[in-house]
């Protein structure tokens, strides 16, 4: 019987790698504190988080980066598409590193974020005008936990 040739079969950048490689193709530098984020950010798949949780990670990760750093670099993060800011009230921003398109559910007694299929939700979009370009849609259904429920 004839042996099958190993094929190299295409390995993707993981997460992590992509991320690095969009930073300095968008002139960031990568600093050790960007890293440390973007390491804790796209290597534990696709996520929502706050700058304040990511902040705690940080410093379970026994790692030393202030807050503001962190507020400013998931701005910078999400300027150049590396990841979705979801401003879930006008105090509050959760970033999603989930890069297929979908939209967001968000359980606001929870503050919990959940992804939707695009499918799931149909939009009627107007007919944009010639000069226009449609940028982008970003769809929050916000829902709450009945309290009467609870009770019982
Ligand atoms: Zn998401």
């Amino acid at each position: 019987m004839k042996m099958i040739k190993k094929v190299n079969t295409y390995k993707p950048l993981s997460d992590f790698n992509s991320a690095v490689r969009k930073l300095s193709s968008n002139g960031i530098r990568p600093t050790k504190q960007r890293m440390i984020l973007a390491k804790l950010l796209f290597e534990n798949g696709k996520r929502h988080i706050s700058a304040e949780k990511l902040y705690d990670e940080v410093k379970k990760d026994n790692r030393k980066i202030s807050l503001a750093t962190i507020y400013n670099s998931l701005k910078q993060f999400s300027s150049i598409g590396l990841i979705r800011e979801i401003v879930v009230d006008q105090n509050k921003s959760i970033y999603c590193t989930n890069k297929e398109e979908h939209y967001h559910l968000y359980i606001e007694d929870e503050e919990k974020i959940i992804d939707i299929p695009k499918k799931n939700i149909d939009l009627n979009i107007p007919q944009m005008p010639a000069c226009m370009n449609l940028h982008n849609v970003d769809v929050i259904v916000r829902i709450r936990t009945l309290k009467e429920n609870i009770k019982n």
